[in-house]
């Protein structure tokens, strides 16, 4: 139910690209099943508690028929939820252009840093417009008179200027959840200005980290021609202004705290650690995917491996890696390879008694995944790139014991707020062998004090805290005075 003292001003419109709830056929019914934690679960406890709409792709694809009028979005309320969902049904045609085509083979790879994976297809760009406009078209009937619209992600750059044409006094904010790339490497992307002027017509644009802030203003003035504040963090574009800033996403840290020291909890991380009879125990929590530099961090404990005799018997790495697109055969081609690096450093290594690697590829849930973070004695993050990464922190909220040490990569967003980890090149080989090795004799008093002060920062800023500053944010009334274009290059930050 809607709080009873819920108002107005505080009601919310979501868009995001997928709901927090997927569809579920009983018998002649259809339920709604909710997404288990994360982000999208703390997204709807707000939209519990504030009452509203959620728009987003419904997950299924029908089959394109020419001349058929779309359906309209299917409305429904959430049960006990207090506000309605109301989901749109694409059809394949618009899946492969906007999702599986633009989405995910142009603008994620460009954005992670990765311009030559990237392919652009002019049809698919026409599609992303197109579904764009139809999630404005179906957001313009829902937008609070008085709260906040809130559109998600880079599926949707766009629909920010679409929807302000259609409802011009909307309240609107976006928040772009992956890395927001440099001018240069940007502008590789065909449609780079039309991205940013789409995200123009929002408010206030949040990202992880300051320099995706930076990137994001930085383009706004070499490919939008747009008057930026860089100190002010303002962006003026055809009159408007756009507040542009940095909110890094924290984690459901309470509850990782509470689930890590459950007595049953630390019953299975001793009998996780009885059956490894490791004395080191090194963990690893990634989906699948190029960006997670997988493959270089099993390269890296190999050479590790090699290099280090001495440690052979007495540490067990565990990957776990959570399948994802499937279907596409770059990402199976990188499950192959990652395979046959697991299979090489097993037969390399392994003795009767001692298996150093153990590759578990299947998702756990939130409680068995608690096990393995309280039970590691290192965790590995080392993304070639990673907006934020939250399993870093879900690893430092979940250790109520004060130890165990965090590896982390320079380019996870995460870096900026876990500044006390073992920050590591996950391109440079011989620096991430060296962070393994260090990671492993790390002397206690060192251990406890860097996990104390992560721990303090995690725990404070969890994604409670990150929600209110980001709305707190939303709902300030942008000042109509524009930006000012800097006199000198210098003065531009
Ligand atoms: N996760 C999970 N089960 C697993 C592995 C991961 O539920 O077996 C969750 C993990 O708790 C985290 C999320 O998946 O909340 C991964 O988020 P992250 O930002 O680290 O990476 P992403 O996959 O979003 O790029």
């Amino acid at each position: 139910m809607i709080a009873p003292r819920a108002r107005a001003a505080d009601r919310l419109l979501i868009i995001s690209n997928r709901a927090p709830y997927s569809l579920r056929r009983r018998g002649h019914a259809t339920e709604l099943v909710r997404s288990i934690g994360g982000l999208s679960s703390t997204l709807d406890d707000a939209l519990r508690k504030r009452g509203g709409v959620w728009l987003a792709w419904s997950g299924s694809v029908a089959r394109a028929r020419r001349g058929r009028r779309r359906p309209p979005p299917r409305s429904m309320p959430v049960r006990d939820g207090g506000y309605r969902l109301r989901l749109l049904t694409l059809n394949d045609e618009q899946v492969a252009g906007y999702y599986h085509g633009l989405s995910n083979r142009s603008l994620w790879p460009l954005c992670h840093y990765f311009p030559t994976r990237a392919e652009f297809d002019e049809r698919e760009w026409k599609v992303y417009e197109a579904v764009n406009r139809l999630f404005a078209h179906a957001a313009s009937k829902s937008v609070p008179a008085r709260g906040i619209t809130w559109v998600h992600d880079f599926h949707l750059a766009l629909v920010p200027r679409m929807l302000r044409s259609l409802r011009p006094s909307a309240r609107i904010a976006a928040f772009w959840h992956i890395p927001f790339p440099a001018p240069a490497v940007l502008r590789i992307f065909p449609w780079a200005r039309e991205v940013v002027i789409g995200l123009l017509g929002s408010d206030l644009i949040g990202f992880h980290t300051g320099d995706d802030a930076t990137h994001f203003m930085e383009c706004a003035r070499h490919l939008a021609d747009a008057d930026v504040a860089f100190g002010r963090g303002e962006v003026a574009y055809h009159g408007r202004v756009t507040r542009v800033s940095s909110f890094p996403l924290g984690v459901e840290a309470k509850e990782f705290d509470r689930i890590g020291s459950d007595p049953e909890v630390l019953d299975e991380v001793r009998r996780l650690r009885l059956s490894l009879r490791m004395e080191r125990l090194i963990l690893a929590v990634d989906r699948l995917d190029y960006t997670k530099g997988i493959l270089q961090r099993l390269q890296a404990y190999e050479r590790f491996l090699a290099a280090r005799p001495e440690w052979h018997r007495r540490v067990c790495f565990v990957q776990i890696q959570v399948p994802s697109r499937e279907s596409v055969p770059e990402y199976r081609s990188l499950r192959e390879q990652i395979d046959r690096a697991v299979g090489r450093i097993s037969g390399r290594f392994s003795t009767a008694e001692w298996t150093p690697v153990r590759y578990l590829c299947h998702g756990f849930g939130r409680r068995d995944l608690a096990v393995f973070y309280r039970a590691a004695d290192v965790l590995l993050v080392t993304p070639l790139r990673d907006g934020m990464n939250l399993v870093a922190q879900e690893f430092v909220a979940t250790r109520g014991d004060g130890d165990g040490v965090l590896v982390l990569s320079l380019f996870a967003g995460a870096a900026e707020r876990l500044r006390e980890a073992l920050l590591v090149n996950p391109y440079d080989q011989s620096a991430m062998q060296r962070a393994i090795e260090r990671a492993l004799v790390l002397p206690t008093v060192e251990r406890r004090a860097a996990m104390r002060t992560m721990r303090r920062r995690v725990m404070t800023e969890d994604v409670d805290w990150w929600l209110g500053w980001f709305l707190a944010a939303a709902a300030v009334e942008t000042s109509p005075r524009r930006a000012r274009r800097p006199r000198s290059r210098a003065a531009r930050r």
